[in-house]
């Protein structure tokens, strides 16, 4: 047998990682301490959803819809967790706790897992819960929250939905990554997927809104549904604004009044330039940022919060 030499500058050095706690297997670890069999089908065949909630100022936000839209995943994928709601909740907690983070980004995950004697049947698979929280991380950079996302409106085509749920939130990429790459070939800062109609979809971890005549619209279908665009509909009805969800074409999009994105990873962040060519005037648009302030705002609302004990 012939020793190759260890290639360990090719492996992230765990001193780079982000400071972190996840919990996997029964226990509380240090972020790269948290690893995962090569045998998992989470990883083999990308089979396992997961959600991701935030921590903003020491409170969860809207965690229990995160958890919600969790379970029904599940659901959706014949999976269970030999963990309650309640528990769930108490390691989600823990984590955040553990890790010492006022600003998180907390992710939960249930892999397909691994099988006895490597069987091929996903039935025979035991699921594994993993959660793990690290430092608060936005789609957009501070430049870019500030003077607006470059976004390229690519010919990728989102995986259908008769093939894949895309409300059930999934680890399947390799489009999203595809967008990226043709993105940044464009010299956009990242990417929108269109549907199998034409029609604008996401792009990789976020929804997409247009702005035109002062209605605010966000696509329909091919998407997840997010807890940050329910958030968007929600202030929009308080600021009697009107929100639909509904087909966006790539010629309304281009030709929209302002755009932003939404994610837990960022919040909602504008968009002022489409494939090169500015939006309206290329600054933040006047109704983002009032949205962009509503958003905020309601994070220092109780009904929303669930203060993390440290
Ligand atoms: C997570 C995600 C979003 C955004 O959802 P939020 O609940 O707002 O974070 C949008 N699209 C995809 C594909 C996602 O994975």
């Amino acid at each position: 047998m012939r020793i190759l030499p260890k290639l360990s500058s090719r492996h992230t050095d765990h001193r780079n990682y982000p400071p972190g706690i996840a919990y996997m297997d029964g226990q509380y670890l240090p972020i790269h301490e948290a690893k995962l069999s090569v045998l998992d089908y989470g990883f083999l065949h990308s089979d396992a959803t997961y959600d991701v909630a935030h921590v903003w100022g020491g409170a969860f936000f809207k965690l229990g819809d995160h958890l919600d839209r969790f379970s029904r995943g599940m659901d959706a994928l014949h999976m269970s967790i030999p963990y309650t709601k309640a528990q769930i909740i108490e390691i989600l907690h823990n984590c955040v706790a553990l890790s010492k983070l006022k600003n998180a980004y907390v992710e939960f995950i249930c892999t397909r897992g691994t099988s006895p004697n490597f069987s091929r049947d996903p039935r025979d698979a035991e699921n594994r819960f993993i959660a793990f929280a690290i430092p608060f991380g936005s789609v957009a950079s501070k430049e870019q929250l500030e003077c607006g996302l470059h976004l390229a409106i690519t010919d990728v085509v989102r995986i259908p939905p008769s093939s894949v749920d895309p409300t059930v939130k999934n680890y399947h990429w390799l489009d999203m990554v595809k967008g990226l790459y043709a993105a940044y070939e464009r010299g956009a800062d990242t990417a929108t997927l269109i549907d199998l109609n034409g029609n604008v979809s996401e792009g990789p971890g976020f929804n997409i809104f247009s702005i035109t005549n002062g209605v605010v619209s966000t696509p329909d279908v091919s998407v997840l549904l997010g807890i940050t665009r329910q958030t968007i509909f929600d202030i929009c009805e308080e600021l009697e604004v009107r929100c639909h969800a509904q087909d966006i074409t790539v010629d309304k999009l281009k030709t929209a009044d302002e755009v932003f994105i939404t994610s837990t990873a960022g919040g909602v962040m504008p968009v002022t330039r489409i494939d090169e060519r500015p939006i309206a005037s290329g600054n933040i648009g006047p109704l983002s940022k009032r949205i962009m302030h509503a958003y905020w705002q309601l994070h220092n609302e109780g009904k929303h919060r669930d203060p993390v004990e440290y």
